[in-house]
């Protein structure tokens, strides 16, 4: 194979009156001028971008500001006082995309106020869409920024009540945060 490319490049060369020094010598500096162009090409970029922000931080020992928006784990807020704020409504389970994903056990006590006996999310299985968040009437399921949910194994991402429910002061803190009226009674 050799031998016929040096033949070639040998023919080629004396059809145009060049020798095949000229012709190897001819292709090594194209060579290296696309090399040095190349090199330029890399260098000018990395000049451009030395005086930008970086857009990327030392996670975790840098931790990002989310938006109040962000689709973190989700989140059960009390009332003011501690107390359930949660009516047991079911529309949050029953919005929800993934079967049975929310489950929620509940009774009526001697004043027919709602008890919340059970109320279960299994995160493995949550796609963060947010329609429980949006459908809730008493604004009680919300997210929150909290992103470092991997667990060892996938019972240990099927949050209970108490995994779930923010304190009366957490929630407060949580609805003056996201614009709306503090206190719940
Ligand atoms: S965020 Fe979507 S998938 Fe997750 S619990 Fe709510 S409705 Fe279901
Ligand atoms: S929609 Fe809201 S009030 Fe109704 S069960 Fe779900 S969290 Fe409770």
């Amino acid at each position: 194979m050799m031998m016929m490319v040096s033949e070639q490049t040998q023919a080629s060369a004396s059809l145009a009156g060049k020798t095949t020094t000229d012709v190897v010598s001819q292709s090594t500096n194209s060579l290296v001028v696309d090399g040095l162009k190349e090199i330029t090409r890399g260098l000018l970029t990395v000049l451009k971008q030395h005086n930008i922000d970086p857009i990327t931080l030392e996670y975790p020992e840098v931790m990002p500001d989310l938006s109040d928006r962000f689709h973190g784990r989700l989140s059960l807020l009390s009332k003011s006082d501690g107390t359930d704020l949660c009516i047991g409504c079911q529309a949050c389970a029953r919005v929800c995309p993934c079967d049975d994903l929310i489950q929620i056990e509940m009774h009526r006590d001697a004043d027919k106020k709602p008890v919340i006996d059970r109320f279960t999310i299994d995160l493995g299985r949550c796609i963060f869409c947010g329609n429980c968040t949006e459908v809730c009437p008493v604004d009680c399921i919300k997210f929150l920024p909290d992103f470092e949910l991997a667990d060892y194994s996938r019972e240990a991402l099927v949050l209970d009540k108490k995994d779930l429910t923010l304190n009366g002061e957490e929630s407060d803190q949580w609805r003056k945060e996201h614009g709306l009226a503090v206190t719940v009674a």
